[in-house]
C-alpha cells in the first residue's frame, strides 16, 4: 500500500463471519504494512480466548474511539481472495435478504479458509521426528509431543502451554512442516501431493553416469533402481526431461526396493521432491466434439443473442429434450472466447450427471465444478483455481454464485424454476437465480434463464419486458413429446379393474413396455415405505416425539422415522395402547413401491432412486449408470428423477399419484404439481419413439392435469396468474414470511402476536396475515408460529419495510421474556 508511509500506524476493518451486523476494526502489526491488502484473509482474535478468520474490507489510520484495537495476529494470503464486487454482492444480499454480511461471507467461504478457535491442529500425516530436519523450541516439541497423542483445538493449545497467543508456534511448526491446522469433522485445504524422484543435477551427463555405474557395480540393486530411472525417464536423449522426473510410485513399481532408493537418496545421487497435483483431472480432451445445431436451435441461439444487445436477461423456454443444453454449451464457448468468465448453475442433484459429463468432454481444464457434494478440500480448490485463472467456467449449485469471479461475461441458470435453488436453513436464505441476476449486473454479465416449465413469476418478467423471450418448441432430431394418458383409479376402483393402488391400465402399459425391451420410470414423491402406519383397532398412529409430524415406516431398517428431525424408533410387534396386533401401513413410498413392482414384475430389475439409497457419494451415479445401460428395467423415485436426465429407451412414465401433489396447501402445489409432472414426463421418448405417461389420479377432471395433457404451458400460466392476481400473490406481492420458534408454546404465541401487531401498527401499506399455526406447528421440540407479510408489487419502500421489521424484532428480543425466542425472516419464501 503505497497510500501509507510503511512506517505508520493502520487499521483493518474486518468482515468477519459472525452474525453480527457490522465490521470489526483490528490494528495492523508493522510488519504487514507493505502487503497488507484489501481482499485478504486474517486471523484475528475475537472474544476471550478465540481466534477468527476474517476477510479486510477497509485500511485506513484511524484508531477507534472507544476502545484499544487488538492486533491482527496473521495474514494468510498473499493476494487477495475475495474481490470488491463480491463485497458489494455479499451486502446485497444481506439487504436483500435480511442478514449479516458476515453470515453472508459465511456460507460464501468453503471451511477450509475459514480457521477458526474450532480448528483442529494435528500433525502433519508426513511428520517423523527422525526424520526432520528443524530445530524445534521447547514449548514446540511439548506441543508436537501431545499432537502425537490426539489433534487439539486452538483453545486446547491455548490452555495447555499457558499462552494466550499461540498463532506464533502454530505458524513456525507449520513452516517446519510438523502440524496441519483442518477443521474440526471437515478436513482443512490440503494440496494434494505427489512425491517426484529425479537424478542429482550433478549426474546429468554422460560422463558423471558412466562413473557412477562403475562406483554402483557391487551395488545391483541400487544399480537397477538407476537402469529404471533412465529407461523411464531418458534423459540421455532430453536432458531437460530430468526436471519433473518420475512419481516415486511408478519408478518403483511393485519390483524395486525402496531402501535402496532411499540410499541413493541419502547419498545425493536422487533426489526426491514433492508437486502439488490438482483434485481435478484437467487434461483437455482432444476429441473435441464438434456440435452442430439444428435448425431451430440455431434460430433460437441468435434470438437470444439478438436479444442481449438490449437486455440483460433472457428467458430460453424450451420443451424438455429440446436440447438446450447444446444451445448453453455454443453461448458458452462463445463468451469463452471473448475472454469473459461464465457460470453455469444447475440444479443440485442435476450436477452428478450426465450434463456434467457432457459440459467435462468439450471444455475439460477450464471448467471446474463446483459441488455439495464434494468435500472441503475440494471446494478449497475450485476457489483457488477461478482466483489463479485455470477455471474460467464453473458448473455448480446454488453456493457457486459466492465463487471469486472477476469478470463473469455470462451466467446461465438451468432449470430456473428450480425450488433448490432457494437456501431454506440457515441463513443467507438467498435464491440463487434471483441473487445471481443482481451477481451479473455487478459484472455487466448477461443472464439466460432455461426451462421447460418457467417459473411463473419469471414468465410475468418476460410479460413486463424486464426479461427477453426466446422459445424453443421443438424437441431435438424429430423426437415428439410423449403422450399423456389419464388414468382414474377411481373409476378403476369402481370396475375392480386395479390392482391395489396400482390402476389396470397402468400394469398393462408396462407389460407391454417390458415386453418391448423398452424402460419403465415410476414417479412418487415419497420415500420411506408407507408415510404412516395405524391401528387397524383403535386408529393409533405413531407421532414423532419432537415434531408434530407422524412417523414414516422404512421397513428395510425396521423402523418408524422422523423426516423432519431424524428422530427413529422400531417397528411396534403391537399397538402401544390396545396391543391389538393388526397394524397396517398407509400409503405408500417408493420403498413400497419398490416392493410391488418386483411383485408384478418378477423377471425385470427394478432400482429405486431417492434420499435413502443415495446417501453416499457415488450411489446416484451408479444407478443412473446401470439404467443407462439398461441393467435395469423400471427405475422408481421421488423427484431426484425430474432433474434433466436424458434416456434413451424410456417409453413409459408412470406417475403413481398425483393427487397429492395438487393438494398440498400452498399457493404454489400447481405450479409445481405442473412442473414436476411435465419434467417427469419428459423423461419419456426423447429419442425416435414417442412415450407415453400415465398419470394415476382420482380427480381425472383437475384442470391442472388437463393443461399437462395438452402441453399447455401458457394456458396454465394464464389460470395460474389469474388466481395469484385474484389473491395478491407473488408476482403481484412479494412475501416476507415471519417464523417465531420457542420451545414454550405459550411463549412462541405470545411472541408471535405482538410482533405481528407491533408490524401491523408501525408499517402502512403492507398486508400482515397471522399469525397462525404453519402446516407442522412444532420441530425438534420446538413450536413454530408464522406470519406472513404481503408487499404490494411496486411498492417502493419494500427495503424500508425489511429495516422496520428487522427493528421491530429486535425490540422484542430484547423484551426479557422474549429473549430466547428466534425470530426468522424469510423473503421470497418459496
Ligand atoms: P433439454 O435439456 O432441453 O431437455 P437436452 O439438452 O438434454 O434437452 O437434449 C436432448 C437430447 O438431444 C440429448 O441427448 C442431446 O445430446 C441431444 N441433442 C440436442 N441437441 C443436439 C445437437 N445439436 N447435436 C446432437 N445431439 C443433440
Ligand atoms: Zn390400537
Ligand atoms: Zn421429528
Amino acid at each position: 500500500m503505497s497510500l501509507f508511509e510503511s512506517t505508520n500506524t493502520l487499521f483493518a476493518e474486518l468482515l468477519l463471519p459472525v452474525p453480527i451486523p457490522k465490521l470489526f476494526t483490528y490494528r495492523v502489526p508493522q510488519d504487514y504494512n507493505d502487503y497488507i491488502k484489501i481482499g485478504q484473509r486474517a486471523i484475528v482474535p475475537f472474544g476471550e480466548r478465540k481466534v477468527v478468520t476474517g476477510v479486510i474490507t477497509h485500511l485506513h489510520s484511524n484508531p477507534p474511539k472507544d476502545y484499544e484495537a487488538k492486533y491482527i495476529l496473521e495474514l494468510l494470503d498473499e493476494e487477495r481472495v475475495v474481490s470488491d464486487i463480491q463485497f458489494r454482492f455479499f451486502q446485497w444480499i444481506a439487504d436483500y435478504y435480511c442478514c449479516t454480511p458476515g453470515e453472508v461471507l459465511n456460507a460464501a467461504l468453503p471451511a477450509g479458509l475459514k480457521l477458526s478457535s474450532e480448528s483442529m491442529v494435528q500433525l502433519h500425516p508426513g511428520f517423523d521426528w527422525n526424520e526432520s530436519n528443524f530445530e524445534f523450541t521447547q514449548k514446540e516439541e511439548i506441543l508436537l509431543k501431545r499432537l502425537a497423542q490426539e489433534p487439539l483445538t486452538y483453545t486446547d493449545i491455548s490452555k495447555m502451554l499457558g499462552i494466550k497467543q499461540v498463532h506464533g508456534i502454530l505458524k513456525s511448526l507449520t513452516k517446519k512442516e510438523a502440524i496441519i491446522v483442518f477443521e474440526e469433522i471437515k478436513d482443512k485445504y490440503k494440496p494434494k501431493t505427489e512425491r517426484r524422484i529425479r537424478l542429482s543435477e550433478a549426474y546429468v551427463n554422460n560422463k558423471q553416469l558412466e562413473g557412477l555405474f562403475e562406483l554402483l557395480g557391487n551395488k545391483p540393486k541400487q544399480e537397477e533402481v538407476l537402469l529404471r530411472y533412465l529407461q523411464e525417464v531418458p534423459i540421455l536423449q532430453d536432458k531437460t526431461l530430468n526436471k519433473q522426473g518420475i512419481s516415486r510410485a511408478t519408478l518403483l513399481q511393485t519390483d524395486l526396493s525402496e531402501s535402496s532408493l532411499s540410499t541413493l537418496i541419502k547419498n545425493n545421487i536422487l533426489e526426491e521432491f514433492e508437486i502439488h497435483i490438482s483434485r481435478f483431472d484437467s487434461t483437455t480432451t482432444n476429441e473435441k466434439q464438434e456440435i452442430v445445431l439444428s435448425e431451430e436451435q440455431l434460430q433460437a441461439e441468435q434470438s437470444i443473442l439478438t436479444a442481449f444487445e438490449k437486455q440483460s436477461t433472457v428467458l430460453l423456454h424450451g420443451i424438455t429434450g429440446s436440447g438446450k443444453t447444446e444451445i448453453y454449451i455454443n453461448l458458452v464457448q462463445k463468451a469463452l472466447a471473448d475472454g469473459s468468465q461464465v457460470l453455469l448453475l444447475l440444479p443440485e442433484i442435476a450436477l452428478t450427471t450426465q450434463i456434467v459429463q457432457r459440459l467435462k468432454k468439450v471444455f475439460g481444464g477450464v471448467m471446474g465444478i463446483y459441488h455439495s457434494r464434494f468435500t472441503d478440500n475440494e471446494r478449497v480448490e475450485v476457489w483457488k483455481n477461478i482466483l489463479n485463472g485455470t477455471f474460467k467456467f464453473v458448473v455448480g449449485v446454488r453456493s457457486s454464485i459466492f465463487l471469486p469471479f472477476e469478470n463473469l461475461g455470462l451466467v446461465i441458470i438451468d432449470e430456473e424454476h428450480d425450488s433448490s435453488y432457494k437456501q431454506h436453513e440457515p441463513a443467507p436464505r438467498y435464491h440463487a437465480r434471483d441473487s445471481a441476476i443482481y451477481l451479473a449486473q455487478l459484472h455487466h454479465a448477461k443472464v439466460l434463464l432455461g426451462s421447460a416449465t418457467p417459473g411463473i413469476e419469471t414468465y410475468f418478467q418476460t410479460e413486463q419486458n424486464k426479461y427477453a423471450l426466446v422459445r424453443l418448441d421443438k424437441r431435438y432430431a424429430e423426437a415428439q413429446l410423449p403422450t399423456i394418458i389419464i388414468s382414474n383409479l377411481q373409476e378403476e376402483q369402481q370396475r375392480k379393474t386395479n390392482k391395489g393402488e396400482f390402476s389396470g391400465l397402468l400394469i398393462r402399459k408396462m407389460e407391454e413396455a417390458l415386453a418391448a425391451k423398452e424402460q419403465v420410470i415410476i414417479f412418487q414423491n415419497r420415500r420411506g415405505y408407507s408415510p404412516s402406519i395405524s391401528c387397524e383397532d383403535c386408529h393409533w398412529i405413531p407421532k414423532c416425539v419432537n415434531c408434530a409430524v407422524s412417523l414414516t415406516y422404512h421397513q428395510y431398517r425396521h423402523a418408524l422415522i422422523c423426516h423432519y428431525c431424524g428422530y427413529k424408533e422400531s417397528m411396534p410387534d403391537q399397538c402401544p395402547t390396545c396391543t391389538s396386533k393388526r397394524i397396517k401401513t398407509i400409503g405408500y413410498g417408493t420403498e413400497k413401491l419398490e416392493e410391488e413392482l418386483n411383485l408384478h414384475f418378477p423377471d425385470s430389475t427394478v432400482q429405486r432412486m431417492d434420499l435413502d439409497t443415495t446417501r453416499s457419494k457415488s450411489s446416484y451415479e451408479n444407478i443412473i449408470e446401470q439404467f443407462e445401460k439398461g441393467e435395469t428395467n423400471i427405475l422408481v423415485g421421488t423427484q431426484m428423477l425430474t432433474k434433466g436426465l436424458d434416456f434413451d429407451n424410456v417409453s413409459l412414465v408412470g406417475i403413481f399419484n398425483a393427487d397429492r401433489m395438487l393438494h398440498f396447501p400452498d399457493f404454489r402445489s400447481y405450479e409445481r404439481a405442473f412442473q414436476l409432472i411435465t419434467q417427469v414426463s419428459g423423461r419419456a421418448g426423447r429419442r425416435k419413439k414417442t412415450g407415453e405417461v400415465i398419470i394415476q389420479t382420482s380427480q381425472a377432471e383437475h384442470p391442472v392435469l388437463n393443461y399437462i395433457l395438452n402441453h399447455d404451458y401458457l394456458g396454465f400460466y394464464r389460470a395460474e396468474l389469474n388466481e395469484r392476481h385474484q389473491h395478491i400473490y407473488p408476482p403481484y406481492s412479494r412475501l416476507i414470511e415471519l417464523t417465531v420458534k420457542h420451545i414454550d408454546k405459550k411463549i412462541c404465541r405470545q411472541a408471535s402476536s405482538e410482533l405481528a401487531e407491533s408490524i401491523r401498527g408501525t408499517i402502512t401499506d403492507i398486508q400482515v396475515l397471522g399469525p397462525g399455526e404453519p402446516m407442522i406447528s412444532k420441530i425438534r421440540n420446538q413450536y413454530l408460529m408464522s406470519i406472513l407479510v404481503k408487499v404490494a408489487r411496486g411498492n417502493q419502500q419494500l427495503a424500508q419495510i425489511k429495516k422496520s421489521i428487522q427493528s421491530e424484532i429486535d425490540r422484542l428480543n430484547k423484551v426479557k421474556e422474549f429473549r430466547a425466542v428466534r425470530f426468522i425472516i424469510d423473503v421470497d419464501p418459496i
